[in-house]
């Protein structure tokens, strides 16, 4: 069997212009633009990348872009003063501040004091609590993109097994929560996990996030199964810098019914929900309908 490949740069498009749809007639109708702020302390190049990148896309969808770049050095009584301040800033839909946060400043302290229905990454205890009891939440962005990848693949996800290795609480714990929430039978894979390969060769469903290159061959894979590839590890080969994900793609991609590359795959996928989450939080908010097919 050749897999289908999961086309997520073309998926994470398709939504893109789903929520540039919805917020044009948002605009129309109602005269709301919905907004995301995005908050950044520090200069690490990564995070750097990522929030300018989000900037872009949220103001090609139609929405209003606030950054806040603050000093590496900034104290964790400003940076709360500053989430206080958008929380209670009505133009703001969404708060996401960028992680990680450098050491001095209390990441659980800071997500917890954005406000639930405007933490667009969905990292809020009391968003983690909705998820977990099945309640209307803000749901993490990358599992939200996997999530909406194999229902289309898929339609209905009930009934078939799904194993996730890992059990962060950024991918891992809420992907599983979504997939039970899908009804799927599903198991949790980690590093103390017993014989992971019989564990995955059951699974109807792969979602694979440990950040470790390649850890996951084809050979386990069951023949037929999706493959939902989360990792993003740079490795160097050949004397080249690459971008591989946790499995094997083309091993897996030989048993596989069907699989996400990488790059290409879940990763255009994340900021895609990003600007999602900023349209349901709109939304909400001003007590409209919620976007069709963009929320879990
Ligand atoms: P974490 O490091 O927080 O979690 C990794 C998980 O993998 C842990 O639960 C760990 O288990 C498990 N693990 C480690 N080694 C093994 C092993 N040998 N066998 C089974 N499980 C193992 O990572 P994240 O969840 O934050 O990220 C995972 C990957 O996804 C990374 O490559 C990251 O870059 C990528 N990522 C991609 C995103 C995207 O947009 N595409 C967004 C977020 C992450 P234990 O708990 O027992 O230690």
């Amino acid at each position: 069997m050749v897999a289908q490949v999961i086309d997520g740069k073309a998926f994470a498009a398709k939504v893109r212009g789903q929520v540039a749809d919805q917020v044009a007639k948002l605009k129309e109708e109602n005269g709301i633009t919905p907004g995301l702020a995005v908050v950044l302390v520090g200069e690490d190049p990564a995070s750097q990348v990522y929030v300018r990148s989000k900037g872009k896309m949220t103001v090609e969808v139609g929405m209003n872009s606030y950054e806040h770049k603050l000093d590496v050095e900034t104290s964790e009584e400003d940076l709360l003063a500053l989430i206080d301040k958008l929380n209670n800033d009505p133009a703001v839909h969404g708060i996401l501040v960028q992680l990680p946060l450098p050491k001095h400043l209390n990441e659980d302290l800071v997500i917890n004091s954005i406000d639930p229905a405007k933490d667009v990454d969905g990292f809020h205890i009391s968003n983690v609590g909705l998820l977990g009891t099945g309640q209307k939440s803000m749901v993490p962005c990358t599992p939200l993109g996997c999530l909406m990848m194999l229902r289309d693949h898929h339609g209905s996800l009930s009934g078939l097994d799904a194993v996730v290795i890992g059990r962060s609480n950024i991918v891992g714990k809420p992907m599983a929560q979504l997939l039970l929430g899908d009804s799927c039978t599903v198991t949790i894979a980690h590093s103390r996990t017993k014989d992971l390969p019989d564990v995955v060769r059951r699974a109807d469903i792969v979602v694979a996030a440990v950040g470790r290159p390649e850890m996951v061959p084809g050979d386990w894979i069951k023949e037929g199964a999706t493959v939902i590839d989360v990792g993003i590890n740079r490795i160097e080969r050949d004397g080249k810098n690459k971008l591989v994900g946790d499995v094997d793609y083309a091993s897996a991609a030989e048993r596989a019914g069907a699989i996400t590359p990488v790059p290409g795959g879940v990763g255009p996928m994340t900021i895609a929900c990003l600007l999602a989450n900023t349209l349901t939080a709109c939304c909400r908010s001003n007590g409209l309908p919620e976007p069709e097919g963009l929320t879990a």
